[in-house]
């Protein structure tokens, strides 16, 4: 009897390729990130041009699905679509079966039936986009999944710094405020980091989550810190996100005496970014937030071609992909 020898999996012919999700920073590498910071300058080229659609993703279908409130990131995502020549539909929970009580992996497998290539998700719940890369073949891009990852932020912030101030690396960055709500911290500390800046959080100790210093930060609970920094990043007090009837801090008004963004803090030539929407009085001075070295308006502009490079490196299986990321189960 003859022999059976296993083929090694090389000499298999190519199967298609695997479906690629964009949930977290940690499913890119260094590489990853130039990559898609390197496309986004090209789109921010082509954005110059008097006709600014590009028929890369023609006949694409992109569904964007937000279970919390946003502003900058669904209408950055839905003229990124447009942008591209892809068909995009976009869906609130306010106003859809989600009021009636449908569940998450209803409304996916509701979605799912129309065959979207992409379906970018914003919800309260973190693990909800692995949820949704269960229930359907698309590709999913968390939009922000609860206090978890909002990865394509951190992506807009990196590229904002980079074409601002010329380069990340070595760069030092004070991301100052509610740390223990905020995707954005999180996603951004594993970006910045990723890329070579030194990243410290500044605020008090009851919004500075225990043990973050492992993801190689330093803390501090001291305004007058901010100082070194190349780059001062404010986040929003999230409110909404705060348990009810828990003290994280006195009084907005005690917080904003001491831990707000005011010209006073600042010297000459720091930049100041905050990821929207601003609690002006609170976290940011308003001075701040109108001077010519906040990056604000810049970052918003930035969301726009990230998320058109997001969305075209998905969708081009090729030398351009972002990571594979298997589905797992939600948490
Ligand atoms: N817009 C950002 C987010 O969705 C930041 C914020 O809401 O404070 O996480």
């Amino acid at each position: 009897m003859g022999e059976i020898h296993v083929m090694r999996e090389g000499l298999l012919p190519p199967g298609p390729p695997k479906r690629r999700h964009l949930i977290s920073i940690t499913d890119l590498g260094k590489e990853d990130v130039e990559r898609l910071l390197g496309t986004a300058r090209s789109f921010s080229r082509s954005l110059e041009r008097e006709v600014k659609k590009l028929p890369t993703l023609r006949g694409r279908t992109i569904v964007n699905v937000f279970y919390e409130s946003s502003t900058r990131t669904s209408s950055s995502f839905e003229l990124a679509a447009k942008r591209l020549s892809a068909d995009t539909m976009s869906i609130k929970a306010a106003g859809s079966s989600v009021d009636k009580g449908e569940s998450l992996k209803d409304t996916i497998l509701t979605l799912a039936a129309y065959d979207p290539d992409v379906i970018v998700m914003r919800h309260p719940q973190i693990g909800a986009p692995q949820l949704a890369a269960r229930y359907c073949e698309a590709h999913i891009v968390n939009a922000g999944d609860g206090k978890h990852q909002h990865p394509t932020q951190a992506l807009l912030d990196l590229f904002t710094i980079q074409e601002e101030l010329g380069k990340i690396d070595g760069l030092q960055v004070a991301i100052i405020g509610d740390v223990l709500h905020s995707r954005v911290a999180r996603s951004n500390i594993q970006a910045l980091t990723m890329m070579g800046a030194r990243v410290s959080l500044v605020g008090p100790p009851s919004l500075i989550p225990r043990g973050i210093g492992a993801m190689g930060v330093e803390i501090s609970t001291d305004i007058r810190s901010i100082a070194s920094a190349d780059v001062v990043y404010v986040l929003r007090m999230q409110r909404e996100r705060m348990l009810e009837g828990a003290n994280y801090v006195p009084s907005l008004r005690e917080y904003a005496a001491r831990w707000g963004v005011t010209p006073e803090r600042l010297r000459p030539g720091q930049k100041v970014m905050h990821p929207g929407p601003m609690n002006r009085g609170v976290e940011i001075d308003p001075r701040v937030a109108d001077a010519a070295d906040a990056l604000i308006e810049i970052q918003v502009r930035a969301g726009l071609v990230v998320r058109m490079a997001v969305l075209y490196d998905l969708l081009t299986h090729g030398p351009v992909a972002v990571r594979e990321l298997e589905p797992e189960g939600v948490a």
